[in-house]
């Protein structure tokens, strides 16, 4: 079993999420996208957490800033996609698309989503049905096309589309107030994305995340996973 806890990094600014996984039977720890040092430090500290990895997404700062003084601070090992091998600060394991992940007993796949950034993947725990988006999926949105293109990212979307409905999603960002008029354009009002936006609402005024919602929500609701063929998803990213 695999504890989840939410760090929330750069508050204000670029509402970064890091997570740190407790795999419980082994006690093991790893922090997903460690925005920036201090607040992960902070939350390690407090629950007496010696995190042995830092697992990336993908190699922009606002997820890998925190890496290089974790390393030091943890004598962590920093795992992400070989093809970041120049590009994420510190990475020791290089892992490639289908490779499996060990953090104790709890298994995590490598899944390569290109379209964000060439290399970006996602921490699949099939078991634990957790999915680590980074900046590929957001709630109600998707990550900009900064290094590939619209079909390498529609590719990557259908990736997420063949996941189960029961999966849980941990994105790198909380967007979800930005792209709640968007996705109620694109839905007609639908009563789905409504109910969503309310329990989002609900959550974010008591300072916690909006999420996590399950794939099967976030199919029916966002915009670019419901598009159904590239070329709709081609006319609402030019939207
Ligand atoms: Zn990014
Ligand atoms: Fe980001």
């Amino acid at each position: 079993m695999l504890k989840i806890d939410t760090i929330l990094c750069r508050p204000g600014t670029m509402n970064n999420y890091a997570y740190l996984l407790t795999d419980q039977t082994s006690g093991i720890s790893a922090v997903v996208d460690p925005s920036e040092p201090e607040p992960v430090i902070c939350r390690c500290r407090e629950l007496n957490i010696t995190p042995a990895y830092i697992l990336n997404t993908h190699h922009h700062f606002d997820h890998t800033d925190g890496n290089l003084e974790l390393k030091k601070y943890f004598k962590a090992q920093i795992a992400g996609h070989a093809k970041d091998a120049r590009r994420i600060p510190g990475i020791d394991i290089l892992l490639n698309d289908g490779d499996t992940f060990a953090l104790g007993d709890s298994q995590a796949r490598i899944i390569s989503v290109d379209g964000h950034t060439i290399g970006h993947i996602l921490w699949y725990f099939a078991k634990d049905k957790a999915l680590f988006t980074g900046d590929m999926l957001f709630n109600l949105c998707i990550g900009g096309l900064f290094e590939g293109t619209i079909s390498q990212m529609w590719e990557s979307i259908c990736k997420i589309n063949a996941l189960p409905d029961d999966t849980l999603f941990y994105p790198g960002h909380e967007y979800t107030r930005h792209s709640a008029r968007e996705a109620l354009l694109f839905s007609n009002h639908s009563p789905e994305v409504t109910a969503y936006l309310e329990h989002a609402r609900a959550r974010l005024e008591q300072g916690l995340p909006a999420g996590p919602y399950t794939l099967g929500e976030e199919k029916k609701c966002n915009p670019y996973l419901s598009a159904g063929n590239e070329a709709e998803f081609a006319r609402r990213l030019g939207c």
